[in-house]
């Protein structure tokens, strides 16, 4: 602690930072700022520009601006170069990264130290992709020498907007595959979870990135979020965070009719089979709910478990979730950190009262952590909620914090049943040795993504996203980059 803590009082003091528009770093028009607080101890770390419509009309101008000049005539093999570049600050500066994340929102550091093969990966994926983006020639139905070809076309300005949980992956997720397309970008990160955002942008600028490619403008949702979703200048809207935003979005782009894409809410089920390793199993499944103090989409926090050994299923993870260090990120030993605002937490507190009011039988935590080590953070104990039914609102609304609710089941196809009695489709996980059941259930369960015997696993590689309520466009994979990209089709009478 006493190392990154005091590294981190360095980093953050309490002082004004600006934001990124056009190469500049500017304040908001308007000159009104946002508070940025350390969710463990509720420390002042910064302010920043409280932005609203008239700094991103400004934003969009520049990114605009970019797309039309110089940034349209680099080569694919220029943008892969710089985006190697970008990956290689990243790298150099991977650490200070997540202690900025760590203070800003919350995660443990050993966490997003951990998670630099990914957000890497990511950079490095997307610097492969720019250099094989193509088209076709296709043959016709025209008699004579009629040459029909399609090439890929940058869509144009991106406006993406981020939720708080995952700042570094969830901004790299979106900035990336537009420099590999050739798109320009205007971000809006969380009003809860900018300053690393904010660094990001420095060291992209330092990489090279030419000004006005990538625009960082703070702000809040009703404000500087909701403009940029309207905006008539902006081409493609990529949004990541709650399914009710994600609607205000999706109407809010019909005005230009530009292009959406949802990374939304979810309620994902895990389903432990009564073949299931539990030795395997009990932390998994725990940890797909608790790891970022619940603060994740994925989180599978309806815990379906066979009835034969749903008993010593839930005894165990108790235990597991009894033994979890929670406190200040920056402690090296630190497993869970703080939910990321006293609102927030109130929100989850708010849940565990409705579970047990509905009559869910709490097996574990279920209460804020008060006292040494907690002063001024918003901690709240990993917790278990078990007798839990399909219609209890534990068991149906996203809660965002660290709370499993467990029901038990009987055979398969009640199971499936059950499992995708949700609106949401966002993810899902089984836990079984027998092959069989793995890919039954896999097929049978609605959702974007299935793990089998494990959680958690995203890849740049490998396409992400939801169905139904969580929403609709995949980050990740090759198809991915068409999200970003026209196809337009050239007719040439030879
Ligand atoms: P949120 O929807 O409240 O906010 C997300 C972002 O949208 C913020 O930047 C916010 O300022 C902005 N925003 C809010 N209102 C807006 C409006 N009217 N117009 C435009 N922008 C607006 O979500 P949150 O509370 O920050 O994050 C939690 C939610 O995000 C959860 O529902 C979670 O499941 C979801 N999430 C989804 C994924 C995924 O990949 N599917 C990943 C992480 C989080």
């Amino acid at each position: 602690m006493a190392e990154w803590g005091t590294r981190g009082d360095a980093l953050y003091d309490g002082g004004f930072l600006p934001m990124f528009v056009g190469g500049r770093w500017i304040p908001a028009l308007s000159g009104a700022v946002i508070e940025a607080r350390n969710p463990a101890n509720g420390r002042l770390l910064a302010t920043v520009p409280r932005a609203d419509g008239a700094d991103i009309d400004q934003a969009v101008a520049a990114a605009r601006r970019a797309f039309e000049g110089p940034w349209s005539r680099w080569t694919p093999f220029e943008r892969q170069a710089l985006l190697l570049r970008i990956a290689e600050r990243f790298e150099a500066e991977w650490e200070s990264l997540c202690l900025s994340d760590t203070l800003d929102m919350g995660m443990p550091i050993t966490r997003t130290l951990a998670n630099s093969r990914r957000v890497l990966g990511m950079l490095r994926f997307y610097a492969g992709q720019a250099v094989a983006l193509h088209g076709a020639t296709i043959p016709n139905s025209f008699p004579g020498e009629i040459l029909s070809q399609t090439v890929k076309e940058p869509i144009g300005v991106v406006g993406a907007i981020i939720p708080w949980n995952a700042p570094i992956a969830g901004s790299v997720w979106k900035i990336a595959p537009a420099l590999a397309t050739g798109c320009t970008v205007v971000l809006k990160p969380s009003e809860e979870a900018s300053l690393t955002v904010l660094m990001i942008a420095r060291l992209m600028a330092e990489a090279g990135l030419p000004d006005g490619v990538l625009n960082i403008v703070t702000g809040t949702g009703a404000e500087a979020g909701a403009a940029l979703a309207a905006h008539p200048g902006v081409d493609k809207i990529v949004f990541t965070g709650s399914t009710a935003t994600g609607q205000a979005i999706a109407r809010a782009a019909t005005g230009n009719l530009k292009h959406v894409s949802l990374e939304l809410g979810g309620k994902s089920p895990v389903i432990v089979c009564r073949d299931a390793d539990l030795d395997k199993a009990v932390p998994v499944a725990a940890m797909s709910v608790f790891a970022n103090s619940g603060q994740i989409c994925i989180a599978g926090s309806r815990l379906f478990v066979a009835r034969e050994i749903h008993d010593e299923f839930l005894t165990r993870l108790a235990a597991f979730a009894g033994a979890l260090k929670i406190g200040d990120g920056v402690l090296p030993e630190t497993e869970l950190g703080p939910i990321i605002s006293n609102r927030q937490a109130e929100r989850v507190e708010h849940f565990l009262g409705v579970g047990r009011d509905e009559g869910a039988r709490l097996v574990t935590g279920g209460a804020r952590l008060q006292g040494e080590g907690y002063h001024g953070g918003n901690f709240i104990a990993p917790t278990v909620f078990g007798d839990v039914t399909d219609d209890m609102t534990i068991a149906r609304q996203e809660i965002f914090g660290p709370v499993i609710s467990a029901l038990p089941f009987d055979d398969l196809e009640e199971v499936v049943r059950r499992a995708n009695d949700t609106p949401y489709g966002l993810a899902a996980g089984i836990f079984t040795n027998h092959l069989g059941t793995a890919h039954k259930l896999a097929r049978r369960i609605k959702a974007g993504t299935v793990w089998v015997n494990m959680y958690h696993a995203i890849d740049p590689a490998v396409p992400f996203g939801g169905v139904r309520m969580s929403g609709y466009g995949r980050e990740g994979g090759i198809e991915h980059m068409q999200e970003y990209l026209d196809t337009k089709a050239i007719w040439i009478n030879t």
